[in-house]
């Protein structure tokens, strides 16, 4: 019985010993940084879960890279206007979701944004304006609606010739979203998903804590808007403020309009708070797209969806629940 007790005092000390503690990895992926932090006993232990994600997110990549013509992307975009491609149930519902993200955006944000003519610069090197008609004839192709969908057979097919789908605006969130829930399956109390500044985090510090975030402010990057709490949720946040053109004082950022053919003016900035990396992802391209006013709007019919928006003067917009100092 002594011998007993004496093992359990034992087992009861060495897990005590075995402190919670943070663990992160840089690394690549999808052609940018990201950052995997989780919280286990031991840098073993944690080697082996970020290895997990890491897997995982590589997995995810190959199916959506249109970069890649291996992917199942690639084939989607080589068969447009030829035939449908079937593809995994994964790959067809995310991009299920993502034509249901444009008919919530008004087509602000669209996946068939990757079919326009490339008439834009923003290394400098532009010296005047492209024709109206040049403009509108980049985005001809471009269309959600033109994404046909077949549920029974898997299939995917862009019905014009020359289309083309591409996940830049959703897939860094979408591999984030995956990678977190896997790492919950497999028991990782808590931890973060920094997909190039697209953060996705779970559970609490080992402190009790929550997770903080910090909010740049894009009139001046050594200036944080403050550290923001976050629970179980992601934030992610658009903007570009070095590319960018300007003609007439007006000034255009990269991200375009798939409906008109013209960069989206007047934010610099947009933060989107949402339970999943994948929605805040889509969202904050697409309120560059929407603008303020209406970004504003939309962002606050959407529940549990919450915004920043910076506009070109360095004025800050909040959604309705949002207090920042
Ligand atoms: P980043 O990932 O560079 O921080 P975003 O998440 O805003 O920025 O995504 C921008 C990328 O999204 C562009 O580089 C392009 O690949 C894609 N994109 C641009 N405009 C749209 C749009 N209107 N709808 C969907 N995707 C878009
Ligand atoms: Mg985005």
């Amino acid at each position: 019985m002594r011998k007993l007790v004496l093992i359990g005092f034992v087992i009861l000390l060495a897990t005590s010993l075995q402190a919670q503690t943070p663990f992160k990895r840089v690394l690549k992926l999808m052609g940018s940084r990201f950052e995997i932090t989780v919280v286990a006993n031991s840098q073993n232990e944690a080697d082996q879960y970020i290895d997990l994600a890491v897997d995982e997110m590589s997995r995810i990549e190959k199916l959506i890279s249109s970069w890649d013509p291996k992917s199942q992307t690639s084939k989607i975009n080589a068969m447009a206007g030829i035939e449908p491609v079937q593809v995994d149930k994964e790959l067809f519902d995310l991009i299920k979701r993502a034509i249901g993200i444009s008919k919530i955006t008004d087509g602000a944000f669209d996946i068939t944004y990757a079919s326009m003519d490339k008439i834009w610069k923003f290394d400098g090197s532009m010296t005047e304006m492209p024709s109206p008609e040049a403009i509108k004839n980049s985005v001809s192709k471009v269309g959600y609606q033109h994404i046909v969908l077949n549920e029974k057979e898997l299939s995917v097919y862009l019905d014009q010739e020359g289309m083309k789908i591409g996940f830049g605006a959703i897939g860094k969130g979408y591999a984030a979203d995956v990678a977190k829930n896997l790492l919950m399956s497999k028991g990782v109390a808590s931890g973060i998903i920094n997909a190039s500044g697209d953060m996705n985090t779970w559970g609490k510090q080992p402190n009790g804590e929550p997770w903080q975030v910090a909010i740049t402010n894009p009139m001046d990057k050594d200036k944080a808007f403050g550290l923001l709490p976050i629970e179980h949720g992601a934030v992610v946040t658009s903007g570009n403020y070095e590319k960018y053109v300007t003609f007439n004082g007006i000034r255009y950022t990269h991200i375009i309009d798939p409906r008109t053919g013209y960069p989206a003016t007047g934010i610099i900035s947009a933060t989107v708070f949402a339970p999943k990396a994948e929605l805040a992802d889509a969202l904050a391209t697409s309120i560059f797209v929407m603008g303020k006013e209406v970004g504003l709007n939309r962002i606050n019919q959407l529940p549990q969806i919450e915004c920043i928006i910076v506009d070109e003067n360095g004025h800050v917009f909040t959604s309705n629940n949002i207090k920042i100092n």
